[in-house]
């Protein structure tokens, strides 16, 4: 009889040690899982007691905030520039996108539960959940979102010696307050204005490519910088014909006169004496086919050449055409990794999480991502970048009393008329800021070259 009761004793304590721990368990670990899955039912009960956190930009401006309506219990959100920030910030219903989503834990956790619910009961103070303060400046997202709007494409703006994402607007864009009732058509849309375009959109990188292919170069070819090369506006490489735009000749070039004037014979030809082994290494080294480490939704830009690809497909690889495809915040990475000596930042939104009384936690400090190009090789892409700015197809990026360096490039796609790109920086010997922008169907990259200007010159003045 003894034995039987100490056997039951023992029995119900270890299941009540388990529910302990299981308990313990879930309130360390789990429930950031549970909080951050936006198909957990129960969030429709939180987010009713609890006011979700405010979204702020980089200056402390509100860009998204819950209130509550009079005579209505639930908190509704709000959005200061809905359209402007509709990627970036994402929405909360329909499951979850962009910083809504990612950083909902924050948004919906209360920073001192205990404390902060007593003093709701005694003080009737509404339970302020955590406060999100990003690195995107509002105006210059505003100005963003204003050059490109009723334009199909994507800007980035980024700053290259920490990575903080200073701006990002992609169009078709869709209002987030009314995303419920539009759901269907938003998601059937053809344009697919849901997707992010700048770190989403899987784009031929044309010319902008011409950075890797120079790296390479730089890096491989003994004699590159005394190569000299007569462009005749077209080249063959057994069947496969490779143009110059507008069949232009551009005459006796070398690298760096190649690279201004984007002359895409001279670099097939670079191409096709690298292999595609050596192209696939820098290409790579620079994250093609690789994480970027981005924390919001983006997709991984790919590079298919390797020691077994065909001529045809090496010499069209090395202009940025071919399989490859890249996204414009990649593009934006690469070009800001050759103005901050050869390295690649992580980039990030998220500067730091702010509690409901003020104070800074989960400050993210700036790491490095890649290192894509050495030194002295970055110091030579810069320098050919500035010649694209100073005489070459860049011209339009000139910025009075700053040096800029950049890249236009003109993809050919599948779609229809080509795609414009252009990637620079500036001032070209400390980067303040670094900008992408992609124009679908726009013709010559040189269509790109305006926004990205107006964008850099805003916010060196600014700064
Ligand atoms: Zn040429």
């Amino acid at each position: 009889m003894k034995k039987n009761i100490k056997f039951i004793f023992w029995f119900y304590f270890s299941l009540f040690l388990l529910l302990i721990i299981h308990l313990v368990k879930f309130k360390v670990s789990d429930s950031s899982d549970l909080i951050s899955n936006s198909y957990n039912p129960r969030l429709n009960s939180i987010e009713a007691t609890i006011k979700r956190g405010t979204i702020y930009d980089r200056n402390g401006e509100a860009l998204a905030y819950s209130e509550k309506i009079s005579g209505d219990e639930k908190y509704i959100r709000n959005y200061n520039y809905p359209r402007e920030f509709s990627h970036i910030l994402g929405f909360i219903s329909n499951g979850k996108s962009g910083v809504e989503s990612k950083y909902n834990f924050y948004l919906e956790s209360l920073h001192n539960e205990l404390f902060q619910r007593i003093n709701a009961v005694f003080n009737h103070s509404e339970l302020t959940a955590d406060s999100i303060v990003l690195t995107i400046d509002k105006d210059l997202q505003l100005e963003a979102y204003r050059l490109l709007e009723g334009k199909k494409g994507a800007v980035v703006a980024l700053e290259p010696d920490t990575g903080k994402i200073l701006s990002m607007v992609s169009y078709p864009d869709f209002d987030p307050e009314n995303i419920s009732q539009n759901w269907q058509e938003l998601s059937e849309d053809e344009e697919s204005p849901l997707i992010n375009r700048a770190s989403q959109g899987l784009y031929p990188p044309g010319s902008t490519f011409k950075i890797i292919t120079a790296a390479s170069a730089i890096e491989n070819i003994d004699d590159i910088m005394s190569r000299r090369y007569n462009c005749k506006g077209e080249e063959y490489f057994d069947d496969k014909k490779i143009r110059c735009f507008n069949l232009k000749a551009h005459g006796n070039v070398n690298l760096t006169g190649a690279f201004a004037y984007s002359c895409n014979t001279f670099f097939s030809q670079l191409g096709n004496e690298l292999g595609g082994e050596k192209l696939r290494l820098n290409a790579e080294n620079a994250l093609f086919n690789k994480d970027l480490g981005y924390e919001l939704e983006y997709n991984k830009s790919s590079f298919a050449l390797t020691k077994y690809s065909s001529q045809s497909e090496i010499v069209e690889t090395s202009i940025g055409q071919g399989k490859t495809l890249a996204t414009p915040l990649h593009m934006a990475m690469i070009a800001a990794a050759a103005g901050n000596n050869g390295i690649m930042m992580k980039p990030y939104v998220l500067d730091y999480v702010k509690t409901y009384n003020d104070k800074i936690k989960n400050q993210t400090v700036p790491v490095m991502q890649a290192k894509p190009f050495s030194p002295d090789t970055a110091y030579e892409i810069t320098q050919m970048m500035e010649k694209v700015v100073e005489e070459g197809t860049g011209v339009q990026a000139k910025i009075k009393g700053v040096i800029t360096a950049g890249k236009t490039g003109t993809a050919e796609n599948s779609s229809g008329d080509d795609h414009a790109w252009f990637v620079g920086f500036a001032p070209a010997d400390k980067p303040k800021i670094c900008v992408c922008v992609i124009l679908e169907n726009a013709g010559s990259g040189s269509k790109a070259v305006p926004t990205a200007q107006k964008l850099m010159q805003r916010y060196l003045e600014k700064s």
